[in-house]
């Protein structure tokens, strides 16, 4: 606190990101980065693009990224909205088309960024309970509201909803905006893209940070008809007009263009997640059916914290939540096979010190 703030800043509660400690030999499992680098083809487009080019301003509008975007999902460049992340995207999203008088509506147990959204631009909310088995139960999203977002899978717990479930919510809720946070859809979800064609009130926010290895870009984007689309742009260009620079551009567009390694890493990750969860269950732990690049497991006799601790010691980090209900749950970020095995070797050291 100082006496230079303004009231806005002194009331904030900032999302807390996952450490990115300088720890030697570390197995970073926590934040749900890819453990592959991307495509070789991405790196060569930001070789390329580093030139004195650099001097000039980037397309305010990512033209040939829209471009290589809606081909790719069948849209039309102009229901494709580019930024500097997906969490951007979201803020754009959050003051742009979820702030209503009615409340918005939300998981308990969520992403969350959404809270903290919700609080710097003052939205009225109402928090849905997952179901005891961590589902989100669509018939719970019936009621009066301004507008919905859910993550699909939803994020911490890994767990997808299907298609018909989606599609189903956005029908009962037309007049409303539904919004499906796909940041971890490649890992085996479903899309709602499909629904923006027939839907005016879906809007789907992706992200070039999970399955495509490019966390450190910074490229988000959402897909919706055009009046969703607008309201984005009308956010941006009232924020920055520029948000995602020359070299992001490129790389995005070369990401696309490889399809073989996109898909054969995705299929490896999902490989490693299903041997990792078959062991972690070997070992007593329940783990939640994951479609994501994570797992949300707990052990039962452990507390969550603890066991953070005891790994944390051994030089691997995973993300624990001190919050209610999922206190005793540990998120596991799947990593390569060596560094799984390396949790798994860490794990077992711990459950047999504790005998
Ligand atoms: C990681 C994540 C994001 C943010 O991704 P960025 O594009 O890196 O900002 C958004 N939503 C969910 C649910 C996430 O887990």
């Amino acid at each position: 606190m100082s006496k230079f703030w303004s009231p806005l800043v002194a009331s904030l509660e900032p999302y807390v990101a996952g450490e990115q400690p300088a720890i030697p030999d570390l197995i970073k499992l926590n934040t749900n980065e890819n453990p592959w680098g991307p495509s070789p083809r991405v790196l060569d487009a930001i070789r390329t693009a580093a030139t004195d080019d650099l001097r000039l301003y980037p397309d305010p509008s990512a033209t040939r990224l829209r471009q290589t975007l809606a081909t790719y999902h069948g849209v039309s460049p102009d229901q494709v909205f580019v930024g500097n992340g997906s969490d951007e995207v979201l803020a754009f999203l959050f003051a742009g088309l979820l702030k209503h008088d009615a409340p918005l509506l939300y998981p308990d147990i969520t992403y969350s960024f959404y809270p903290t959204y919700s609080r710097l631009f003052d939205i009225n909310t109402r928090i849905i309970p997952l179901s005891d088995d961590f589902r989100i139960r669509p018939e719970d999203y019936a009621g009066p509201c301004g507008a919905i977002i859910l993550p699909n899978p939803n994020a911490p717990t890994g767990i997808g909803l299907p298609l018909a479930d989606i599609s189903q919510l956005a029908s009962t809720h037309a007049d409303q905006v539904v919004a499906i946070d796909e940041a971890y859809v490649d890992f085996g979800g479903e899309t709602a893209i499909p629904l923006v064609a027939t839907h005016e009130n879906v809007i789907v926010i992706r992200t070039f940070s999970k399955s495509r290895s490019l966390a450190g870009l910074r490229i988000g984007y959402a897909i919706a008809q055009r009046p969703l689309i607008e309201a984005l742009e009308q956010m941006k260009d009232s924020f920055n007009s520029y948000p995602l620079d020359r070299l992001a551009q490129v790389a995005a567009i070369a990401s696309i263009e490889d399809e073989a390694w996109f898909s054969s890493h995705r299929d490896r990750l999902i490989a490693i997640r299903e041997d990792l969860t078959a062991k972690l269950e070997a070992r007593g732990f329940e783990v939640l059916p994951s479609q994501a690049n994570f797992v949300f497991a707990r052990k039962p006799g452990f507390e969550g914290k603890t066991l953070a601790t005891a790994l944390r010691q051994r030089a691997v980090i995973v993300r624990h939540f001190a919050r209610p209900r999922i206190s005793d749950f540990l998120r596991i970020t799947i990593g390569s096979e060596a560094e799984c095995a390396r949790l798994i070797a860490a794990l077992d050291a711990i459950f047999e010190s504790a005998n």
